[in-house]
């Protein structure tokens, strides 16, 4: 049997890979980790080298293929992809859960930490032992026998009541609509959506058009459409989705889902000794204390707010004074800002797409990493890929490669949407001393090349693509050697965005767009006053955004701390006075934004919804670094690399965040950048 997913070459064998290569391959890996598992987790006294090590081993074998098969069904996908997919998935997490739950296997690893010799491993090799019995004693394996059973059973309901939330919205968003015959009515709305109204009208045998609550067919009618009725009545089955209101009101009502999910979110913390939730979600994450996540928020919350009612007011007297509208409603919002801003800043993605040909902002994202981070990147001509739009690079230092990575930059059918990083090899050192080189998988959705036409991007897409080149430079960069906390492994949630929206700086300053921009035609720079005019537009209404962010951050983190099983908070009340404190738009009585807060009640942000804005602040703050220095300064970008992006997961990341800035971080950066305080 030759199956090249099993051979864990540093980079795989695409045109080699087929789909009948993939369920065997997981199948016999899974078998054999299980049978390894089983007599490491029972041997006499283990130690780092026979017992971590190898479980690494077993760990980044299952990692080589699977990363791969992932890969490859988010981006040349087929019904015969899926399915297998779907089927190695179950099987996955099965042995993950079934790992997680390994008794012996836990009082292994606790024998280790408990060796003499622990002091002596490295930084690396501890954080990961800590990590490893961190996610055991949080799995439940401690529990006696009769809690442990409990913590399963109220594992088991709430991910049902968490599917059972997202499916009441995903059917709520799924079956209203607006059918409208009159093109008049929709007077204002750009061709784009029009058309996708005409094809949403198409598939339900209609003539003419219809609205749905999907995003892009919500988004432009909620922003550019002159009837105010019908905004008004798109709003209202927007925000009663999953609810008691509104025009599909109480058929698939979140409420009793929503006290359900909280009372055993409550009761699994309690279990495993926390207070409340909350504190149960910052047992993996950055935030040191519910106080300081409070603090953190209302601080920001403080500063904001006052810029905020600025805006709004700014706003309804330009709502006033040129369209005659008296009082300013939720679903004028986003209309009349739109107007606003084009009178401003006279502005829109599509005049900036010339200057932004991928042939140019991709080399020229290369040079701006060589000179920040001391690294070459070339192509490596002899790698295979899955598509020939993909191109596989190589990074070195000092003429040493130290990481590979793939980029797919343009949408086509069997690829999913978005942009996003993902790791294909982590890097780690085997028992051999062989060094495996992280590699790294850079999706994007660009428009492709069309007759001759270069794909020219938004500058939304270049700052996208910034933004996912910098979760690669943190899983590429990386020196640490012990799988589990390289790269982006292990490190917190709410600290995992820091070189990501890092990097996106150096889409908005001149020098780096120097680099990044010119003419598709002519090869000229960016002309002044366009670059004069996106700087202005960054921060257009930025306290409401922010103001907007913290209500939710605000909203869940107290939801959680709160609750408790004596005295249930009701979620909508808690959300009424989060919104009397910090909100500036008055939102309608009917609004229940709660029931279809789908990130906190069926994802994986509750009490954790704030990490957006704290590593925003991490992100802000060290990048303030670069601007007290220069953005280019071989010093600055030489401490963040070794500080931050080659240390990965192998410490806190408060340790590596003050390591390079000196201090623990402060809100007053992203603050100033975002133009809410001015400059000192
Ligand atoms: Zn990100």
């Amino acid at each position: 049997m030759n199956n090249p997913l099993l051979t864990d070459e540093l980079l795989p064998r695409f045109n080699h890979i087929r789909i009948e290569h993939m369920e065997p391959a997981i199948d016999q890996i899974l078998s054999e980790n299980r049978m390894k598992i089983q007599s490491l987790a029972t041997q006499e006294d283990p130690a780092w080298h026979t017992l971590a090590v190898p479980m690494q081993g077993l760990d980044e074998h299952l990692n080589n293929a699977w990363s791969v098969i992932s890969h490859l069904n988010g981006v040349a996908n087929s019904d015969e992809l899926r399915k297998i997919y779907k089927k190695c998935l179950d099987r996955i997490t099965e042995y993950s859960t079934e790992l997680s739950q390994n008794e012996q296997l836990c009082e292994a690893y606790k024998k280790l930490a408990a060796r003499d010799d622990f002091k002596d491993l490295d930084q690396a090799q501890q954080k990961a032992i800590e990590n490893t019995l961190r996610d055991f004693r949080l799995g439940g394996v401690d529990l006696p026998a009769e809690k442990k059973a409990r913590y399963a059973e109220l594992k088991m309901e709430l991910a049902d009541l968490s599917n059972s939330f997202s499916d009441n919205v995903l059917d709520a968003t799924e079956h209203w609509y607006r059918h409208l015959t009159d093109a008049k009515d929709l007077a204002g709305v750009p061709e784009s959506a029009l058309a996708g109204a005409r094809q949403a009208a198409q598939q339900r045998n209609l003539d003419g058009y219809v609205i749905t609550l999907d995003f892009p067919s919500f988004y432009p009618v909620m922003t550019y459409c002159d009837n105010r009725d019908l905004r008004r009545e798109v709003y209202e089955a927007f925000v009663t989705r999953a609810s008691d209101q509104g025009p599909d009101a109480g058929t698939w009502d979140n409420t009793p889902l929503m006290a359900e999910i909280l009372k055993r979110r409550h009761a699994l913390a309690q279990l495993l000794g926390f207070d409340n939730y909350a504190e149960r979600s910052l047992a993996t994450k950055m935030a040191r204390s519910g106080e300081e996540v409070m603090s953190f928020l209302n601080e920001l919350a403080k500063k904001a707010k006052p810029v905020a009612e600025k805006e709004v007011d700014e706003l309804r007297a330009f709502a006033r004074d040129e369209h005659g509208i008296e009082d300013l409603e939720a679903w004028d919002i986003g209309y009349y800002s739109e107007k606003l801003s084009q009178k401003l800043y006279d502005i829109s993605a599509e005049t900036l797409r010339p200057w932004f040909p991928v042939d140019r902002v991709v080399p020229g994202l290369f040079k701006v990493t060589e000179r920040l981070f001391e690294v070459q990147i070339e192509q490596e001509p002899d790698a295979e890929t899955w598509h020939q739009d993909v191109t596989a690079y190589r990074i070195s230092r000092n003429g040493e490669p130290i990481a590979y990575f793939y980029l797919d930059p343009f949408a086509r059918q069997g690829k999913r949407g978005g942009a996003w990083m993902a790791d294909c090899r982590v890097r780690w050192r085997n028992l051999r001393g062989t060094v495996q080189l992280p590699v790294a998988f850079l999706n994007c959705n660009f428009t492709p090349p069309v007759d001759g036409q270069p794909s020219l991007l938004t500058h939304d897409e270049v700052t996208t693509l910034f933004h996912e080149f910098g979760h690669g430079l943190h899983h590429m960069l990386t020196q640490v050697d012990v799988a589990d906390v390289s790269g982006i492994n292990g490190v917190a949630w709410d600290a995992v965005e820091l070189p990501s929206q890092f990097l996106e700086n150096w889409c908005w300053h001149p020098d780096s767009l120097a680099i990044i921009a010119a003419h598709h035609e002519t090869g000229e720079p960016l002309p002044q006053d366009m670059l004069d005019k996106l700087l202005a537009a960054k921060n257009f209404q930025a306290g409401m955004q922010m103001v907007r962010q913290l209500e939710f951050s605000l909203f869940d983190f107290r939801l959680h701390t709160e609750f408790t099983g004596a005295a249930p908070t009701n979620p909508l009340d808690v959300h009424r006075q989060v919104r009397d404190e910090i909100a500036v738009i008055k939102t309608p009585e009917f609004n229940r934004f709660p029931n279809s807060f789908s990130h906190i009640f069926s994802g994986g942000y509750a009490a954790g919804y704030y990490s957006y804005k704290w590593a925003e602040v991490l992100a802000a703050d060290a990048f303030s670094a670069f601007e007290e220095n220069g953005i280019f300064d071989a010093e600055t970008g030489r401490s963040f690399r070794k500080n931050i992006l080659e240390k990965g997961g192998s410490r806190e990341p408060m340790e590596l965040f003050k390591a390079f800035r000196g201090r623990e971080p402060k809100v007053d950066a992203l603050l100033r950048q975002t133009g809410i305080t001015a400059a000192a």
